[in-house]
């Protein structure tokens, strides 16, 4: 089968495209689906540059985000059957009342779970001692076939468009696990959300505006500001010409926000912080620009704020999120499209940060 794949970590260089890889066999309890695009995370270049315990076995597989047809079924793990072939002539699953079946169009959610630890049992499965990511740990979604479990998949209804749906499950996930969950963003909320080009920014400001909160959109370029204002911003500023917290701190009264989505890390947690209000919660989802920061402990107990971590969703969350996608009201901004076989040109695209929304890769089918 055709993949975008890597065999060393390094640059934009690294990435080939390959047609010789075979096509993977469908283990019980899990679902094979034919993609027909797959979509960029900023995870994807950290995955290509390389993580620190990271190994990947080459020719290794990119990508997170997918969807596509179901192709075939494992069979059930609970009835083994007794030649231990796939389910392909009447072949059937359902998962919480939904009918998945070959032919089903589906999106895929990247995050693996053991569902047998003690965080999967208590349903919060983006803390699974064993959690993986597609395209980071497991054979990505960059490919014209992957194998993932049956509980990782939903049903994509046939009006939205393939490139939505490819873009729509890692960021909308995050995004509604930091927003609902973590941040418990309401009405009284003003929310600063930074970079809003990125799409977990953009599913955030989405989320925040069902919420009725009062959302602050940051971003290097006007363009991007402006177009942040017809997804719902209300406030917004040029991080590059603009000290963001001085200025939040000028149009609130010196009061600040309540709650900062920051996915940025070095480079804006001073300025998260000097935004943040009294008793505010900062959720942090990344550090694109580098990984260490530094928090005036006194500030962080005088002004009872709240730090906190998120990754990914649960089940309960990828549900709340399907439900939204399903109905319209989640979908994501797609930036731009290009074939599998010119995804290193996606890759520079991301790269160059000039996007606003989702970078797709087209699998051509
Ligand atoms: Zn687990």
């Amino acid at each position: 089968m055709r993949a975008l794949t890597i065999s060393a970590h390094g640059g934009l260089e690294q990435l080939e495209y390959r047609t010789d890889l075979p096509v993977p066999d469908v283990p019980p309890g899990h679902v094979r689906v034919r993609l027909r695009a797959a979509a960029l995370n900023h995870l994807d270049l950290f995955t290509l540059r390389g993580l620190p315990g990271l190994t990947i076995k080459p020719p290794w597989i990119m990508g997170a985000d997918g969807t596509g047809v179901i192709d075939a079924i494992g069979p059930a793990s609970d009835s083994r059957i007794e030649d231990d072939k796939l389910a392909t002539e009447s072949p059937q699953h359902v998962h919480e009342g939904e009918e998945l079946t070959v032919g089903t169009r589906v999106i895929i959610n990247a995050g693996i779970s053991d569902r047998s630890c003690e965080y999967c049992l208590a349903g919060e499965q983006s803390l699974c001692v064993r959690f993986q990511l597609l395209g980071e740990h497991l054979p990505g979604t960059m490919a014209e076939f992957v194998v993932v479990p049956v509980e990782n998949v939903r049903r994509v209804p046939a009006e939205i468009p393939v490139e939505q749906a490819a873009a729509f499950t890692l960021a909308a996930l995050t995004a509604w696990r930091m927003i609902i969950t973590r941040a418990e963003v309401g009405p009284d909320d003003d929310v600063l959300i930074w970079g809003i080009g990125g799409g977990v920014a953009q599913a955030a400001l989405q989320i925040a505006k069902m919420r009725e909160a009062r959302v602050w959109v940051t971003s290097g370029t006007d363009a991007k500001l402006e177009r942040a204002r017809e997804l719902g911003a209300d406030e917004t500023l040029n991080h590059r010409t603009t000290d963001v917290a001085k200025e939040i701190r000028r149009r609130t009264s010196k009061r600040g926000v309540s709650v900062v989505i920051d996915s940025v890390g070095q480079a804006t947690w001073t300025q998260s912080l000097g935004a943040l209000g009294r008793a505010g919660r900062l959720v942090t989802c990344g550090g694109t620009s580098g990984a260490i920061v530094e928090t005036d402990v006194r500030r962080l107990f005088w002004n009872q704020w709240s730090i906190m971590g998120s990754t990914m969703g649960n089940d309960a969350e990828f549900d709340n999120v399907v439900r939204e996608f399903r109905q319209g009201r989640l979908l994501p901004v797609v930036d731009s499209v290009f074939k599998l076989e010119d995804g290193r040109r996606a890759f520079e695209r991301m790269e160059s940060g000039e996007q606003f929304g989702k970078i797709v890769v087209s699998m051509g089918t």
